[in-house]
């Protein structure tokens, strides 16, 4: 049997986060950790598979990214009271699936350009009934010029698809105008915030803040970026598949 996701976390997700999982969450994030092991058996999906890393590295950190959301204190909802999501480059469903079921009233859509982790996904959506979540197979880069689905999202979220110019170009032009990127990060420095300022506005966007803390078992350093978009994206943008990564703005 899989060991246990310890249900003593569930008080340092109050203490951290200010929220708490119903048992229905507990459950979902208990069955996501047993179809990813089962998952990992034919495919690459994570290397974290010891149960207090998974929680920490991926539910944990996962929601600790929409935190200002959840609180309030980053308004989120642009037009409607059922914002729409997109996670960009999900991989095992990495935030995504974690916020999918922490806002249930939320539409997300899960996008990666692996085939065989949208099968996955598909797969894993259906076993933790999560129906406001769906998957979606492509490149960020010719999503965010497809017209249903550029300046469509209230909140773009990006972990670990690339370096933090490639995650604006791949974020903003799928946000409507005052929709919200977050982008994880580990480390973060100062001369990469102003290098990425100028990325930003030629994007249509501004760095509404950057947080810094720190992960509450192994006290490792992470950070989220908190892009607005403040006018709409040249329709230049997102350029064509590969050019964001090999020449970044
Ligand atoms: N976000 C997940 C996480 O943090 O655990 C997965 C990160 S994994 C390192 C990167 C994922 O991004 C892979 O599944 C890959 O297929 C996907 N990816 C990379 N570039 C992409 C692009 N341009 N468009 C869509 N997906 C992309």
């Amino acid at each position: 049997m899989t060991k246990p996701l310890l249900p003593s976390l569930v008080d340092i997700w109050q203490q951290t986060l200010n929220w708490q999982p119903t048992t229905q969450q507990q459950k979902q994030f208990q069955q996501l950790y047993e179809l990813i092991l089962e998952g990992n058996r034919q495919l690459n999906l994570t290397r974290i598979v010891n149960p207090e890393e998974f929680w920490e590295k991926h539910l944990w950190d996962s929601l600790r990214g929409i935190a200002p959301l959840l609180s309030g204190e980053i308004d989120f909802s642009v037009s409607s009271a059922c914002p729409a999501f997109i996670d960009i480059g999900t991989g095992a469903g990495f935030p995504g699936i974690p916020v999918a079921s922490a806002i249930a009233n939320c539409q997300i859509t899960l996008l990666d350009s692996t085939g065989k982790k949208i099968t996955f996904i598909e797969k894993t959506l259906s076993e933790l009934a999560l129906s406001n979540a769906k998957t979606l197979l492509g490149r960020a880069e010719e999503i965010g010029q497809q017209t249903q689905h550029r300046e469509r999202y209230d909140v773009a979220l990006i972990r670990a698809v690339g370096t933090g110019s490639a995650c604006a170009e791949y974020t903003l032009p799928l946000l409507k105008k005052k929709g919200l990127a977050v982008i994880y990060r580990g480390n973060w420095t100062e001369e990469e915030t102003t290098a990425l300022e100028n990325a930003v506005e030629q994007l249509g966007g501004v760095i509404e803040s950057i947080e810094k803390f720190t992960t509450p078992l192994s006290n490792s350093i992470r950070h989220c970026l908190y892009l607005r978009k403040v006018i709409n994206t040249p329709t230049k943008f997102p350029r064509a598949v590969g050019i964001p990564t090999q020449n970044p703005l």
